[in-house]
């Protein structure tokens, strides 16, 4: 196989990436400058070097030197509340909004129906028990307006059942209109969501 096809499809494997797209990657990266190629192929090759995954909320970071993200090794932030994403892209866009200052935990996935999708139960259970020693009361459920969210969302109570009590949950208000992906949701909107989370 050639290299031009063999790159395509790779590149294809990608997120959200077809095969039409990645040939056309693979056409910019032909016209473009050796440097530019190497930049991008460094990059690559040292993701899985520098970077770490957070051994608490189990975001990907290269921010500091011991295994505990810059977040959750923060001392200035709330822990009496605790979110829930289903991934790292959600929690920088929770982040950019800029008004949650609590401890983060991201699931890893979502459930679906069919029985599909995976999210991190053991490490979840362990997370909130080490996090009720340290005050928690809130459990916050930012999950995207979609089905998927909507049954991992009801797994996640489940688990949860043991600390009714002790635990609020609440959900995002429904701001996020159905069907969309927290990844993709305005700063506007998503301040107005964690405003007005409701019990859930
Ligand atoms: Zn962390």
């Amino acid at each position: 196989m050639d290299h031009i096809d063999e790159l395509a499809r790779a590149l294809a494997r990608l997120p959200g990436i077809g095969p039409r797209q990645s040939k056309r990657f693979v056409y910019y990266l032909l016209a473009a400058s050796i440097s530019e190629r190497t930049k991008l192929a460094e990059l690559i090759m040292s993701l899985g070097k520098d970077v770490c995954q957070c051994s608490e909320c189990f975001r990907f970071h290269n921010e500091t030197t011991t295994d505990v993200c810059r977040y959750c090794s923060d001392h200035g932030r709330d822990n009496a509340i605790l979110m829930f994403v289903e991934k790292d892209q959600d929690l920088s866009a929770i982040e950019r909004a800029g008004t949650y200052h609590g401890r983060y935990f991201v699931l890893g996935g979502l459930l679906t129906l069919s029985g599909k999708g995976a999210i991190r139960e053991k490490e979840l259970l362990r997370m909130v028990e080490k996090r009720l020693e340290n005050g928690l009361q809130e459990v916050v459920l930012a999950l995207s307006a979609t089905s998927e969210g909507e049954y991992t969302a009801d797994r996640v109570r489940t688990l949860l059942a043991p600390w009714r009590e002790q635990i609020r949950i609440s959900e995002l208000g429904r701001g996020l209109a159905t069907g969309s992906e927290l990844e993709y949701s305005d700063t506007q909107t998503l301040r107005a969501a964690l405003t007005n989370r409701k019990e859930a």
